[in-house]
């Protein structure tokens, strides 16, 4: 149902800001790099990790690679503070690399022709304690998509738009 409003732009900000939270998280806002917020991403614990809904506006259309940083924080307009990709486990980038990927590794995610995604990524293997540690997280979409094997991060180019996962880093 979420997907048939947000075809129609005018509608999707409210029903984005009033849908219900999933368990295990609250809506959290997506901001860009000017430091708008242009959507949100709600986090919650799945059976097999942690999946991230996301609904925004307003990014550029294409494929974009969404990974998991590990400091929670989006400043912009670089938003470097947030860290680079997750890693607790001492891997190198990509999902379809060899010797990866690191924790905080996603598949890529679509932005339509209008500028809007409406979307579900997992992050497998993770937890939401992890997550949600003293410095938090935040999720980062980026401007190119990620090839999964290059380093350091899948040629994905600069970060476009960061939402902070638990509490902010002090
Ligand atoms: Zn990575």
């Amino acid at each position: 149902m979420n997907k048939l409003v947000c075809l129609i732009p005018a509608l999707c900000i409210t029903a984005c800001a009033t849908a219900p939270a999933p368990a295990g998280g609250p809506s959290v806002p997506l901001i860009n790099s000017a430091g708008h917020v242009i959507g949100t991403i709600a986090a919650s614990q799945a059976t097999d990790g942690v999946a991230f809904r996301i609904h925004a506006m307003g990014l550029p259309p294409g494929v974009h690679g969404i990974h998991v940083h590990p400091v929670g924080r989006c400043d912009p307009p670089d938003f470097s503070t947030a860290g680079t990709h997750w890693n607790p486990t001492n891997k190198q980038h990509g999902l379809n690399n060899p010797n990866g990927p690191h924790a905080g590794d996603m598949p890529n995610v679509t932005v339509d022709t209008n500028g809007a995604i409406d979307a579900t990524v997992g992050l497998p293997h993770a937890n939401m304690a992890q997550l949600l540690d003293a410095d938090g997280s935040s999720v980062m979409i980026h401007a190119n998509a990620d090839d999964y094997v290059s380093q350091p991060a899948g040629n994905s180019g600069a970060k476009i738009a960061c939402a902070v996962i638990g509490p902010p880093a002090k």
